[in-house]
């Protein structure tokens, strides 16, 4: 089962992945991590990835392409896998329909309001990085860590205003992806706007795209 993984930031993609990857038992592949790796262990990759990444500029797809080609020729990826973001651009998808059938697009979908509560209310220990959320998983005296009594914080980039900003960046980038995708019949969208008690109800939407495929 080879799937990919859609969705903007702060959905809960990753949290989906793991319970899908744990079930299916296939790996869940993060392209953020692929990238991480390759520049930790300084290969050729990696260091042109570095390059890209100091200076603030997008990863060509060419790069990209070449990054997770590699890791999908894996052992470990013959099953199948969950790949999170990739593709990110039309030019990566069309490269991907060459080098790896895509089965399904799962497509997590939520009204930016419930994202931004979601992001916005977390609140990180500046001490040693516990997560809290304001309303979700409160700590037991306002703004301090139940670990290690740490302050608890707003990370800059989970501030509302960027949170925004990061949605639109989102919506503009991979429309296209998500257009290419859907007219090829792979798009899947799944209702995400569930409060986390409820993630069986997401789950279960995916399991039932996914057996029209075994
Ligand atoms: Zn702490």
């Amino acid at each position: 089962m080879n799937i990919v993984i859609l969705g903007p930031p702060g959905v809960g993609k990753g949290t989906y992945a793991g319970f899908l990857s744990k079930k299916y038992n296939i790996p869940k592949i993060s392209v953020g991590d692929l990238f991480r790796t390759a520049i930790k262990d300084r290969t050729e990759l990696g260091k042109k990835i570095k390059d890209y990444v100091s200076s603030g500029d997008l990863v060509p797809d060419e790069i990209v392409i070449e990054l997770v080609k590699n890791r999908l020729e894996e052992d470990d990826c013959k099953r199948g896998f969950l790949l999170d973001g990739y593709p990110r651009t039309v030019p990566q998808a069309e490269a991907m329909m060459k080098f790896k059938k895509i089965d399904v697009a799962l497509n997590f979908v939520a009204p930016d309001e419930v994202i931004m509560e979601r992001i916005g209310g977390r609140r990180t220990c500046r001490k040693c990085g516990a997560i809290y959320h304001i309303k979700n998983v409160p700590p037991t005296i306002d703004g301090v860590c139940d670990r290690c009594t740490g302050r608890l914080v707003q990370r800059s980039d989970e501030k509302p205003e960027v949170i925004k900003n990061r949605l639109v960046v989102y919506r503009e980038k991979t429309k296209p992806v998500g257009d290419y995708l859907r007219k090829k019949g792979l798009l899947v969208d799944i209702d995400a706007n569930y409060p986390i008690e409820e993630i069986d109800k997401i789950i279960s939407q995916c399991e039932k795209h996914l057996k029209k495929l075994t």
